[in-house]
């Protein structure tokens, strides 16, 4: 399940911990920031979708490219 994230542009990854070959006694799901290498370890494939789905609440690169504006998130027009 790769895709690439809409608000910071880099690809997060999530891998069952042990098909993957990761540490699965921190967590079984593992959602892995590809462009930074920083793995999340989560007990539930629901936890880890959640957090897939913004990075830069987990990865400190994610979230300071997001905060440095080296990202354009898309912005959602109030307009009719
Ligand atoms: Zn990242």
């Amino acid at each position: 399940m790769r895709r690439g994230n809409r608000r910071t542009g880099t690809v997060i990854t999530l891998y069952h911990s042990e098909q993957a070959g990761l540490d699965s006694t921190q967590g079984e799901w593992a959602v892995v920031c590809e462009d930074h290498k920083v793995t999340q370890y989560h007990p539930t494939l629901m936890h880890a979708r959640m957090v897939q789905s913004d990075p830069s609440e987990w990865c400190e690169q994610c979230l300071a490219a997001v905060k440095g504006g080296n990202v354009q998130p898309r912005r959602v027009s109030a307009r009719a």
